[in-house]
């Protein structure tokens, strides 16, 4: 009888792992399981390019190679519950699903503030993406709460269509939990050269047409934009003795974890995975970049081969590299590493602050992190420093 993998989830991470299931060897069948509508598509743009041009999906799909035709994609359904024990899966019209391998690939999802009030904009999904294109109009006063990444970016795209930002951010600096004071200072004086309002160290207690801040004060707003993390999508895990705690805890191979070992028929991949990075010691990492998609499902795919062919996957230590980029005001910010290890001995290895440098984060003396503003032309070098720096205990 012919085996099957289930894929819950539809996006990058799922589309990139079953095209390394293919080229892992795997002949049989593939079942991928989407809440969203849409098959996979790319959601960086979605704060930048995209949201100041005009949100198109069909633009944003990913291409399907030919080695994945046969595969089948039940799309605007969601995998609500999974028996890891008998192997099957409940989806939310009530079918039951066999498998014989697991992917997880449910990524996260916005986060909510509990504020009662008007609705909000959040910004994950092309469709959140298009509700909120469509009320960035020139004049429209916009808040955005939460001055992370994609808080940044969505008010450095609406002040470049003409909107009237102003950005409310409990820390007194933006991206600092990324970043750093340094940088994240210097990102809050490009932004506020172009326009954009700071409202830092205070918090929202209330929506009621206007935001209400903690000292009292109001901010006039049109349209309010959330962006204050995200949540791992876990829940339909729930009972199979899987750590949730910060998405789903894996072995190196990125099968989870339970107290009786690891599950070599599941894997869990991109966003919501969490493991051991050697690179950056014994902490087990959760990282939401867009590289680290395909470094995940690379090496997933070759372990549930394995797992599932009764072998073992004899390979080097995985530890990649996480890698990131955004975009604010035309400048191109570049990450290397886990900048966030090294916030307590940050360097500017090379360049201007105010203009184009690079940026380095150090933990014990050691480089983890890198940040490029700009100096596009020196990427691949400080990548090299940091791969260099943060090199394994074999390969010293
Ligand atoms: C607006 C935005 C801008 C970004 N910009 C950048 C950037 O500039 N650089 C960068 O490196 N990264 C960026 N990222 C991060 C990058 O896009 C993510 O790392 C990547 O999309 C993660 O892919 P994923 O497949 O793991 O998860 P997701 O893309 O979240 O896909 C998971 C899918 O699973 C579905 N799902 C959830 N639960 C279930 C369930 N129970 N059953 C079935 N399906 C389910 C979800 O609906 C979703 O469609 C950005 C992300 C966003 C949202």
């Amino acid at each position: 009888m012919t085996r099957r993998i289930l894929v819950a989830g539809a996006g990058l991470s799922a589309l990139r792992t079953v095209e390394q299931l293919r080229t892992a060897g795997w002949s049989e069948s593939i079942t991928v399981v989407g809440a969203e509508p849409h098959p996979p598509y790319n959601r960086p743009p979605l704060t930048k390019e995209a949201l100041r041009g005009g949100i198109d999906p069909d633009a944003l799909r990913f291409p399907h190679r030919s080695s994945i035709s046969d595969v089948e994609w039940r799309l605007g359904r969601r995998v609500d519950g999974v028996d890891l024990r008998s192997r099957r899966a409940t989806l939310d019209d009530g079918e039951m699903l066999t498998y014989d391998g697991l992917v997880v690939a449910t990524g996260v999802r916005s986060r909510t503030l509990r504020l009662d009030g008007p609705p909000r904009h959040r910004i994950r999904t092309v469709d959140d993406a298009q509700r909120l294109r469509r009320e960035l109009i020139p004049g429209a006063r916009v808040t955005v709460i939460g001055a992370g990444f994609i808080g940044c970016e969505v008010a450095a795209t609406a002040a470049g269509l003409g909107c009237v930002v102003t950005v409310v951010e409990p820390l007194e600096t933006p991206l600092r939990v990324a970043v750093g004071r340094l940088v994240g200072d210097e990102l809050r004086r490009r932004h506020e050269q172009q326009g954009v309002r700071s409202r830092l160290g205070r918090s929202v207690v209330r929506l009621d047409g206007d935001v209400v801040l903690d000292d009292g004060s109001r901010v006039g707003t049109d349209v309010v934009v959330e962006a204050v993390g995200s949540v791992p999508n876990v829940e339909w895990l729930d009972g199979n003795g899987l750590d949730l705690s910060d998405g789903v805890l894996c072995s190196s191979d990125l099968h989870p974890v339970t107290a009786s070992g690891p599950v070599t028929e599941v894997v869990a991949v991109g966003d919501v995975v969490r493991f051991p990075n050697p690179r950056f010691g014994a902490t087990s990492l959760r990282i939401e970049h867009w590289t680290m998609c395909g470094d995940t499902a690379r090496h997933a795919a070759v372990s549930l081969v394995a797992g599932l062919n009764g072998g073992s996957s004899e390979r080097p230590e995985f530890a990649p590299l996480p890698t990131f980029w955004s975009e604010q005001f035309g400048t191109r910010l570049q990450s290397f590493g886990v900048p966030g290890l090294g916030l307590d001995d940050v360097r500017v290895l090379e360049g201007d602050l105010r203009d184009e440098c690079a940026v380095g984060y150090h933990r014990d003396g050691v480089l983890v992190g890198v940040v490029l503003l700009g100096l596009r032309t020196r990427m691949m070098q400080f990548r090299q420093l940091l791969v260099d720096a943060t090199q394994l205990a074999g390969q010293r």
